[in-house]
């Protein structure tokens, strides 16, 4: 199971949020973020129409984060060419730039939020403090992007695109074009940005960089390291860290989060979670998950599961990623908190996802990784009896049959 499998995670004192320098130096009042990977998903959309362009042209898309790597952060000029190159493309930069354009355009309705995006833009706008927007992206694009997301672009005191400047990041000028719009010292603005080249620029211009990295975390962590800290997700920011009003919603050690619902037959993992750990958690089918999982960053969530024969419990959950066949999948892996005289394969399980409770983390030896899961189990227990996440437990998604949903 994956809580045992933590070696691809950023992890240590990285993952512990916490400002590398003293707190006298971390304190700030501007926050300053990038668009495209810290706030929404638009790299899923590219990587698409990417893989449909370089299929026309009879090559084949690599989906891995190798090419992730090169791109991210980049301007659209620049990521065509690494790209022609790269693919040897019968086509120059400027015709495949024109080319993903005219895909792409249509296609930003379905870009989605990043989880704790919309969340991050309204704390902060709600404590009045002034939020600049500095995207590589050029402003037309820029627009497209935000008009669909409710709310964001009056969140946004500036904004600086990628044609707005003469150098794209990871020159800090975009940075430091934003700070000037604001009448803000670059030393009081804190920036989060997903991209090593967004970390420099950001740290080029002399601002406090917060990395949520986009690139897959085993190899991630050299890539960050100018960083001031690095995070799993926007869920894991802690503002007061950085002198900013902290978040108020989180419910005793649990952020309640959009619910989601997940469901299918229970199958057979690895048997590794009750016989290494004493931990049992039930596998489901990974097409039986969709699309849906990708949305989520990995860590700890709480909910309720649901057998439709016996009953709804209380759960903590990890979502990671798992070996599977050939291919790393990410899963889920749901310990229900009751009891059960026999195991319960092939029966439907229902679960209703309501909570986060961390990021998943690196330990140093086993007893301390069953110690963390049983606080988990714990932290999930206790908040799972107050709302908004005790309310759930009657949902009827959670015990009504396949046939009658
Ligand atoms: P596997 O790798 O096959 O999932 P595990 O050792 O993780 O094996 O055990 C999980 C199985 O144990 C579940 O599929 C289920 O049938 C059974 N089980 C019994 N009690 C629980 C529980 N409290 N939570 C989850 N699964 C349980
Ligand atoms: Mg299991």
């Amino acid at each position: 199971m994956n809580l045992l499998d933590n070696s691809n995670q950023v992890s240590g004192t990285l993952m512990a949020g916490s400002p590398a320098s003293n707190c006298s130096n971390t304190l700030v009042d501007h926050v300053i973020l990038d668009l495209d990977g810290t706030l929404i998903d638009t790299e899923t959309l590219l990587d698409e129409v990417y893989a449909k362009i370089v299929w026309k042209y009879g090559k084949k898309w690599e989906w891995d984060g190798i090419g992730l790597i090169k791109r991210l952060g980049k301007r659209p000029l620049e990521v065509a060419a690494s790209l022609v190159e790269d693919y040897e493309l019968p086509c120059t930069a400027d015709e495949l730039l024109d080319e993903t354009l005219s895909h792409v355009e249509t296609m930003w309705s379905r870009a989605k939020a990043l989880p704790g995006a919309t969340r991050l833009l309204k704390h902060l706008r709600a404590h009045k403090i002034p939020i600049g927007l500095a995207s590589n992206s050029p402003a037309k694009n820029i627009r497209s992007k935000l008009a669909y997301q409710p709310g964001w672009l009056e969140s946004f005191k500036v904004i600086v695109a990628g044609d707005e400047v003469k150098e794209g990041k990871p020159s800090p000028e975009i940075y430091l074009e934003a700070a000037k719009l604001l009448k803000a010292r670059p030393s009081s603005c804190l920036v989060i940005e997903d991209s090593p080249t967004g970390v420099n620029a950001g740290k080029a211009a002399g601002m406090k960089v917060v990395a949520v990295p986009s690139i897959p975390s085993k190899i991630a962590r050299a890539l960050y390291s100018g960083a001031d800290s690095v995070l799993n997700s926007l869920l894991d920011f802690r503002p007061e860290l950085w002198g900013l009003p902290p978040f108020q919603d989180w419910v005793g050690k649990a952020l309640p989060i959009e619910p989601w619902y997940l469901g299918g037959p229970v199958i057979k993992g690895f048997g590794r979670g009750s016989k290494v750990l004493g931990i049992p958690t039930a596998n489901l089918p990974t097409a039986a998950l969709g699309s849906q999982l990708s949305q989520h960053v990995c860590g700890i969530y709480l909910g309720w599961a649901g057998l439709s024969n016996r009953g709804v419990y209380k759960m903590v959950m990890s979502v990671g990623w798992n070996p599977f066949f050939d291919n790393a999948a990410k899963t889920v892996e749901p310990w229900l908190l009751h009891d059960f005289p026999d195991d319960f394969y092939g029966e439907e399980l229902r679960l209703i996802v309501v909570g986060y409770i961390r990021p998943e983390a690196n330990f140093s030896s086993l007893e301390l990784l069953i110690e963390r899961i049983h606080e988990d189990a714990e932290i999930a227990k206790a908040a799972l009896d107050l709302l908004p996440f005790s309310s759930y437990q009657d949902d009827k998604f959670l015990t009504t049959p396949l046939a009658k949903q």
